[in-house]
Order: C-alpha cells, then structure tokens, then sequence
C-alpha cells in the first residue's frame, strides 16, 4: 500500500518490518556502531607485495621478473622504470671490469642540519635501503674495447640530489680520466642541489665544471646521458656540457618544474614541455636511446670520438 510504503521510507528502513515509531533514543547514545565492512585492501587477492608492478604509462600489471630482464623497461610500451646505479652498471660494462672508486665517501653534517629528522639518520636510512653510501657510484671500467670513466647517479637515494660527496667522487672521476686520458660517460638522474649541505651543495656545480673543462682541454670525450628525471642544480653543471648529450626516451629534463615556470612566465607551457623528445626537438640534447641499446651506441659514439684510441 501507498501509505505503508510511505512511512517505512520516512524512518529509513528498508525491511519488511511494519512502520513503528523507534523508541527515544538515550541521551548519552549518539550512534550505534555498525561493524565496518571489508575494506577494499582486504577483499584483494592475497597478491605477495613486489611481484608486480603496475606500468604508470599503458596500465599494464607487469610482472617483476620480466621487468628485470628487460632492463626495467614495459615490454608493452616500453616506458622506462627507474633503474639502480649497480643494475645500470650491470647493463653497461664488461663483465668483472668495473673498478669503483672512492666507495666509502660518506658525508658529514657539515650544517648541523635539523628538520624532522637529523641529516645523518637520514642518510643512514637511505644507505640501509639502498645498499649505497650516497647518491653516486663512480670507477674505471671497459666498455667494448675502450677503457672510459663511469659515473652513475641513483635517484634512489635522496631524490639523487648532489651533496659534497655526490660532487667530489665525479669531480674526482673526471679528474682521473683527464690523467690517464680517458673518455668519460656520466649517467645522471637527480633532483637537484642536497639542501641538507646548502652553500657546499651549490659548490659542486663549479668543481665539476671545472675539473670538466680540463678535461674537455686535453681534448677527451665526455658522454652525458640523461635519465628520468635530471633538474635543477645537476642539469644546471656537469649534465648539460657533455660533447654529446644523450637521453632516455620520456625522460623528464630541466631546471625549475613546470608549475614554477608557469607562474613566473604567465604563459600556457607547450605540450611536453621538459621531456627528452622535447628538448631533441629543440636541439638541447643530441639523441634519445632505449635502455637497451644504450651499451652500442656508447661504444659507437666512443669510436667516433676517440679517433681510433681505446
Ligand atoms: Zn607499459
């Protein structure tokens, strides 16, 4: 009936029970707590964390293994997924060939820096998770038949934001190439300047441009390769005077992020702005190579550059 229909909507109820008046409620009662229902975590198949990845360009569930063997790149769309610095060493050198170099330089808390937590117990979080002692691996390795100076930024430790470690290893790595007349391949990926240090930080911009244009002197060969993402202070230095600058595709790449760069010009930023394909457009960078085929074409560019030496 109408009228029934009419009530039991009114109090809310959707059973058949006949349409009463609900009893006053107690003063001191507010709300009956109802049992909460299964979140939506909890329904989930029981999937062990780290087995698979979800591919941020196409979507795809990629399956952690598969994506080891592909150099960490989607075998759908071929989106490159952040690479660790041993890995991508891995990929590049000859086997057994890669001699580090100053692998215990750790930094100091030169600034008595204090936040949410102090400078060093952060850095000793980031060498527990990532198995580095800061943002940079660096060393004398083969690369085909050339023997050349690598650098390797990790954009898992700290944002790989250049602190005085960051900035002395490659300076010391650029130096040591210039010595023994070697070519030198540095594969960035960083934030930018480490403001735990501050003033030392944005010091490291000009020793290791410095200690570049000796090199670029002696007239060796210097490969800067461009991964997602290198900004500020590190693009800003050593990243963007390679004598060839290469990129990883999709690739984000530039000094100040986009939002800050929109509000300061006033003006509707084009599409893509900041990518590696962008900026090959544009003629900043030289080339963009797939992960893949980046081990050939350092060797090519080396046979190129070298002129004949190894
Ligand atoms: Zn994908």
């Amino acid at each position: 009936m109408a009228t029934s229909s009419f009530n039991k909507k009114s109090l809310g109820k959707d059973s058949a029970e006949p349409a009463v008046t609900p009893p006053p409620v107690p003063p001191d009662t507010t709300f009956v707590k109802k049992p909460k229902p299964p979140s939506r975590k909890s329904r989930k198949r029981d999937i062990p964390e780290g087995l698979w990845r979800k591919c941020p360009k196409c979507g795809t569930m990629v399956f952690d293994k598969e994506l080891d063997e592909n150099l960490k790149v989607c075998s759908h769309c071929q989106h490159h997924f952040p690479i660790g610095a041993r890995e991508r060493i891995n990929s590049l050198v000859e086997t057994c060939t890669f001699e580090e170099m100053d692998a215990g330089m750790t930094s100091v808390d030169v600034l008595s820096f204090t936040g949410v937590a102090s400078y060093i117990s952060k850095l000793e979080d980031y060498q527990k998770s990532t198995g580095l002692k800061d943002a940079v691996l660096t060393g004398i390795c083969k690369i085909g038949e050339h023997r050349a100076a690598l650098g390797v930024m990790d954009f898992a430790f700290l944002g790989g934001s250049m602190g005085s470690v960051v900035g002395e290893k490659l300076t010391r790595l650029i130096e040591k190439a210039t010595e023994k007349a070697l070519p030198l391949i540095i594969i960035s990926t960083s934030g930018g300047a480490r403001m735990y240090e501050g003033m030392f930080s944005l010091m490291q911009m000009a020793k290791t441009c410095a200690a570049l244009a000796y090199h670029a002197k002696a007239r060796l060969p210097y490969l800067s390769v461009l991964t997602h993402p290198t900004t500020a202070g590190v693009m800003a230095s050593y990243a963007s005077v390679g004598d060839l600058i290469i990129a990883e595709p999709g690739a984000m790449i530039g000094f100040a992020g986009p939002r800050v760069i929109k509000d300061t010009t006033q003006a509707e930023l084009p599409p893509g702005f900041q990518t590696a394909e962008f900026l090959l457009d544009k003629g900043l960078i030289d080339a963009i190579v797939p992960r893949k085929e980046m081990k050939p074409r350092l060797i090519e560019y080396m046979n190129y550059l070298s002129n004949g030496r190894t």
